[in-house]
């Protein structure tokens, strides 16, 4: 029997655990790459770290979709990046123009988180690796919703026009589908031009935060790996994903 490849849920712990559990159960024969999840709420979204993702009921895109990389974690790096310029590009088709890209893994508009993205793995390091995408990307939030402890924004405080979930999710679904290809082939490099253009601190004064580290330095975009350039004293050095925030400085 064949899963359908789009599959629509009410409440969800998180989409991301429905793939994740999809994929441990499906055989290798059956298809699953490009497998999407969307839902109306979460009870459970994350965030990375284990911080939570609010998930209020209607309000957002809860968006999932799994993708297999046969060569490894190797294949997989700066999957978030790509995922976040694909995103940002969406949006800019439904004429957002104001949102940023903030490395590694977050969406801004007008300085304010807009979206986050959680990418997850399952199965061996060195063998076949299905990669689980996670979106949340804020649309309609309530007025009154609390819980989240730092500036954010929705898609509705961006756009004047009325804008289609359905289409917009359509369009997120076909526009991964199609890069996701092209990154397995090229890895970073087709991506990094729009990476730039929409970089949140190019250019700025940020500090890297890792557990009780700090680098202060100027942010100079990414490596073709994704790892985060930072210049400091004059060297430019790259610093890769995982435990770092970064902060204006
Ligand atoms: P980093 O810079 O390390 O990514 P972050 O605080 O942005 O830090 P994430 O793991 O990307 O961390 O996202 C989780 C955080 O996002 C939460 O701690 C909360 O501050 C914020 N958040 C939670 N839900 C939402 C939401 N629906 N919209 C915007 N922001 C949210």
């Amino acid at each position: 029997e064949q899963a359908s490849l789009v599959q629509v849920e009410n409440i969800v712990s998180s989409t991301n655990d429905i793939l994740k559990q999809q994929s441990q159960e499906l055989s290798q024969e059956q298809s699953k790459n490009g497998m999407v999840c969307l839902a109306e709420a979460q009870t459970d979204g994350r965030g990375r770290r284990g911080r939570k993702w609010v998930s209020p009921y209607g309000a957002s895109l809860y968006f999932s979709m799994l993708w297999q990389f046969d060569n490894g974690y190797q294949a997989m790096s700066g999957l978030s990046i790509m995922v976040g310029v694909v995103l940002n590009n969406t949006l800019a088709q439904f004429g957002v123009t104001s949102s940023r890209l903030k490395w590694p893994n977050d969406v801004y508009g007008n300085n304010k988180k807009l979206a986050g993205i959680l990418i997850e793995v399952e199965g061996q390091a060195d063998a076949s690796v299905s990669a689980i995408i996670g979106i949340g990307l804020n649309l309609r939030l309530p007025n009154d919703l609390q819980g989240i402890d730092q500036a954010f924004t929705d898609l509705s405080d961006l756009l004047e026009k009325p804008f289609s979930r359905n289409e917009l999710s359509k369009k997120l679904i076909e526009n991964l589908w199609l890069a996701l290809p092209v990154f397995e082939a090229q890895g970073l490099n087709p991506f990094i031009e729009d990476w730039d253009e929409a970089d949140l601190y190019k250019n700025q004064e940020v500090v890297l935060i890792s557990g009780d580290k700090r680098v202060k330095g100027v942010a100079r975009g990414i490596d073709n790996s994704g790892a985060l350039l930072l210049e400091t004293d004059q060297k430019i050095k790259p610093y890769y994903g995982g435990e770092i925030s970064v902060r204006p400085a």
